[in-house]
């Protein structure tokens, strides 16, 4: 069960801040896209992630984008946002992750992941052995059904007792 839990909770990308990233000993941040820095049918950042993405370079962390979507979708994007991206990345396998933080040049145990599904981001960075942030999804979705069962089971587990008290410690209530 250990591996279905992240380090860490934020409601947001934008609620990640560089103290934050710091604690966790991090020098490269592995970034989810659908649904933490974008929405599944708004593939454009809003204002607030690009100034969060700027801040991040600024304070010194690469930035990678990791997703499980084919290159042709992922380049495009990374690309309009100046960043380097491991498409068909197959989380919650570890490799993904792990070529990702060779593509960085930083080893894993100095790398976080950021993402918005227990089942791929979060699990995905614990086989890593990596530290991990779980963000609430921006968006519900509403058409893909195994990603809507998915937040069912998320749910009961976010509901279990030490997943509680460690959210209302993160969220702050
Ligand atoms: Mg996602």
């Amino acid at each position: 069960m250990a591996l279905l839990y992240p380090t860490l909770y934020r409601r947001r990308i934008t609620d990640v801040t560089v103290e934050d990233l710091r604690a966790l000993g991090a020098q490269g941040i592995l970034l989810d896209v659908d649904n933490t820095l974008t929405t599944h049918d708004a593939p454009d950042l809003t204002e607030e992630v690009k100034a969060w993405l700027e801040t991040m370079k600024t304070a010194g962390f690469s930035m990678i984008i990791v997703s499980n979507n084919k290159a042709v979708r992922v380049a495009p994007f990374a690309e309009k946002i100046g960043l380097p991206f491991h498409a068909l990345a197959h989380k919650p396998l570890a490799t993904g992750f792990l070529a990702a933080a060779e593509q960085l040049g930083i080893p894993s145990s100095a790398c976080v992941a950021i993402g918005d599904q227990i089942f791929t981001d979060i699990l995905g960075a614990n086989l890593s052995e990596m530290p991990c942030i779980l963000l609430e999804p921006i968006q519900p979705e509403v058409e893909q059904k195994f990603i809507v069962f998915k937040r069912k089971i998320e749910r009961v587990l976010l509901n279990t007792r030490r997943q509680r008290k460690k959210k209302e410690a993160d969220y702050g209530g």
